[in-house]
């Protein structure tokens, strides 16, 4: 499983943070975002590193773990419902470079379009 010792959240995965995780399987965790931006903010991030979701789209079974992840977190926590954001390049937001699931609830409706 490729992993990248200078990534915070390969860190975190492996365990040696001490983050507690909230949800983990072989193939993700899930972890309490640090500054959470609704009252439930978890971060869900497979445990091998990709760096967003255009490398994750290369390893299809990784991609479709991520999402079971999700899933199984939302299911665990018991939302009825949820808000998923995945920042994808500095311009969008994304200030770590390793594909993490935001997962937001809590506060009604948090994303909108038109
Ligand atoms: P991004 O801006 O989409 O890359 O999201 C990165 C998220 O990671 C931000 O919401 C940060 O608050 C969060 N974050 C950064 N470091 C830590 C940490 O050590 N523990 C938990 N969350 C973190």
């Amino acid at each position: 499983m490729a992993t990248d010792p200078d990534c915070l959240f390969c860190s975190i995965a492996a365990g040696s943070m001490g983050v507690e995780f909230v949800y983990a399987d072989a193939d993700v965790v899930a972890f309490r975002d640090i500054a959470p931006k609704a009252p439930v903010h978890l971060l869900v991030i497979p445990r091998q590193h990709f760096r967003d979701v255009r490398e994750l789209a290369g390893d299809p079974a990784a991609g479709a773990a991520l999402l079971a992840g999700v899933a199984a977190v939302a299911e665990q926590e018991r939302l009825p419902y949820f808000t998923t954001v995945f920042n994808t390049g500095a311009e969008s937001g994304q200030s770590v470079f390793h594909v993490h699931a935001h997962l937001l609830s809590g506060s009604g409706q948090i994303w909108a379009h038109g």
